[in-house]
């Protein structure tokens, strides 16, 4: 039998942990110790022994914002420009690309269409701008043009459309890669304008496609609605044309020549033996 007349002190260090918990302040927990000893062997008063401590909690809730931003955005892979060489690609212009990492673009509800061939580079840069968007507190969502047609579908089918419609209207960018590959049936490219839309001066977009405009019909069905649609992506646009050759097939082309070549030097170097 448990005696319950003796009260039970708690420890302070323990109430302390469940008070940053309840506040929703891990930093706090984590460092507060470690910070304390630090503030009392360099004689640092109260107020700046807590300011350090509301730094470091300020710094990791910012951290742990971008890092559930960028788990929303459903990126296939995080590519930043960082690994992009623009050298491989000479007709995409770089100032403009580098002036839209700042994002300004976003907050003006602006559109972006970048268009070139396969293997350009396209996914990279839009990767590359949605990952930008993250880091300065923008919601994204990146989707393939065939991707989102298939899930608004489903959503129309399964009587969640609305909820759907309503999540890809707020989120600040939304990136719709690779639009030409799959041609859409009427009531998905009717959705998929929907969907563009309702963005028009509402929020920013980035479509991204292996077709020059006067093709887009072939995809949509319809020249009315691909006139609507290009319409309305269109007024406030930033285009990004890459037209070049496929960066996969330059490197692996630059692999066989290498191969080729440390192939031809040991034959050479065999044949005086
Ligand atoms: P696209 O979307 O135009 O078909 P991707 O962006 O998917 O092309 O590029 C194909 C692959 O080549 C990716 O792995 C991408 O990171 C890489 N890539 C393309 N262009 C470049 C570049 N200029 N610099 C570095 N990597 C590139
Ligand atoms: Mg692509």
């Amino acid at each position: 039998m448990t005696d319950t007349s003796i009260p039970t002190t708690v420890a302070p260090q323990v109430l302390l942990i469940n008070h940053f918990k309840t506040l929703k302040l891990p930093t706090f927990a984590r460092e507060y110790e470690k910070v304390g000893i630090e503030c009392a062997r360099e004689g640092i008063d109260y107020a700046r022994f807590l300011l350090r401590l509301c730094e470091l909690e300020c710094i990791d809730r910012e951290q742990r914002n971008t890092e559930r931003r960028i788990r929303q955005a459903k990126f296939p892979v995080t590519k930043s420009l960082d690994t992009f060489d623009f050298v491989a690609i000479p007709g995409l212009n770089k100032s403009l690309v580098l002036e839209l990492m700042r994002c300004e673009w976003i907050d003006k509800r602006e559109n972006i269409i970048a268009l070139g061939p396969s293997g350009v580079g396209k996914t990279h840069i839009a990767l590359a701008l949605g990952l930008a968007a993250c880091q300065k507190g923008m919601s994204v969502l990146f989707t393939t043009a065939a991707a989102l047609v298939h899930e608004l579908m489903e959503a129309r089918d399964e009587k969640r459309l609305r909820t759907l419609q309503k999540h890809l209207a707020n989120v600040k960018l939304l990136i719709v890669d690779e639009l030409g590959y799959v041609p859409f049936t009427a009531v998905g490219a009717e959705l998929l304008f929907e969907v563009f839309s309702r963005r028009y001066e509402n929020g920013a977009t980035l479509v991204t496609s292996n077709l020059p405009f006067d093709e887009w019909t072939s995809v949509l069905g319809s020249e009315r609605l691909t006139g609507a649609l290009l319409d309305r992506l269109t007024h406030h646009v930033h285009i990004l044309e890459m037209n070049g050759e496929s960066y996969r097939l330059a490197a692996s082309k630059k692999r066989q020549k290498q191969i080729g070549q440390s192939k031809s030097t040991k034959e050479d170097a065999n044949q005086y033996k």
